[in-house]
């Protein structure tokens, strides 16, 4: 008996096998090109494993439909990604697997996968951001996603400029928007360097812990969650957690006592497989039930 997990970002996406302790067994990674190219890799992965294969689980970059009631459940919506605006991704699937599969977003399965064997193991109620190429953000109340007429979209929250920074944001939606204001490309926009190539001295740090730091501090006023994990390249600057708590204690001016802060503000126990581990633990959920 195994799980079949499909972390599918805009950039790559990663398959993997797992068992029962949500331990990787096979792992394979390429990146995000045409639907049909994509998804040959993807069908072409899991069909070795088809006798064995319990369910699937999904966690898809977006925006996704996740309403089990609409006619295009399964699709991926209105994404800006050449190619696969309205593509039709667990009907896809099924057409080749005769088993159940989970359907959320790639921030959903990986707050899941912190949930299920990481930071927020043992929580109530998790966050999860991450701040890469995009800033999304999933939450999770007792085991179960909070979601409504469609999932959430947090990274799109608008956040005050830092004083320092007169750049607008690159969202084609939204000025002052998180995503547009601090994710990857909006730091390449600004500065002309990408992130990992800034020296974790460079004043340029501050302003975007100021903004991530808005985010945790709108996320503790609306939620009070237990914990928020950050992932995503951007975190890996090793500095930024600690800055962010900074930045985030001087916002919340002790408004509200949150938990111990180095537990409360964290980075993802499982880092980069926070995703692929959520998946396989979303694709073990279904069967349980
Ligand atoms: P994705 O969001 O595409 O799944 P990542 O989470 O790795 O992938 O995010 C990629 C973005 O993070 C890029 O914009 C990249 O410049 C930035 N990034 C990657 N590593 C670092 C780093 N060490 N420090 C700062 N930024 C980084
Ligand atoms: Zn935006």
């Amino acid at each position: 008996m195994v799980f079949g997990a499909i972390e599918a970002g805009g950039t790559k996406f990663v398959c993997a096998i797992g068992d029962e302790k949500l331990t990787v067994e096979k792992r394979v990674s390429f990146p995000t090109t045409t639907p049909e190219e994509t998804m040959n890799l993807v069908i072409d992965f899991f069909k070795d494993y088809q006798s064995e294969l319990e369910s699937i689980g999904v966690g898809s970059f977006g925006p996704i439909d996740i309403h089990r009631d609409s006619s295009t459940y399964g699709y991926i919506t209105s994404t800006p990604k050449l190619g696969w605006q309205d593509f039709d991704f667990v009907g896809n699937l099924k057409n080749h697997f005769n088993v159940p599969i989970t359907w959320t977003t790639d921030v959903n399965a990986a707050a899941y996968g912190e949930y299920a064997c990481g930071e927020g193991q043992g929580k109530d109620s998790v966050v999860y951001y991450t701040i890469g190429t995009g800033i999304g953000g999933g939450a999770l109340q007792k085991g179960e996603f909070i979601e409504g007429f469609s999932h959430p979209e947090m990274g799109h929250m608008i956040v005050i400029p830092h004083e320092k920074d007169n750049f607008k944001g690159n969202c084609p939606f939204h000025e002052n928007c998180l995503e547009g204001m601090a994710a990857g490309p909006a730091i390449e926009a600004r500065t002309g360097r990408k992130g990992q190539d800034i020296p974790a001295s460079d004043v340029f740090w501050e302003s975007e812990a100021f903004y991530i730091a808005q985010c945790v501090y709108n996320t503790t006023l609306i939620l009070s969650p237990d914990v928020i994990i950050l992932g995503g390249g951007v975190m890996k600057q090793s500095h930024m957690v600690e800055r962010v708590r900074k930045n985030f204690e001087a916002l919340m001016k002790n408004y509200v006592r949150t938990p111990t802060i180095k537990n409360y503000i964290v980075t993802p126990a499982l880092k980069d497989n926070a995703g692929i581990i959520g998946c396989l633990a979303l694709a073990k959920k279904i069967i349980k039930k």
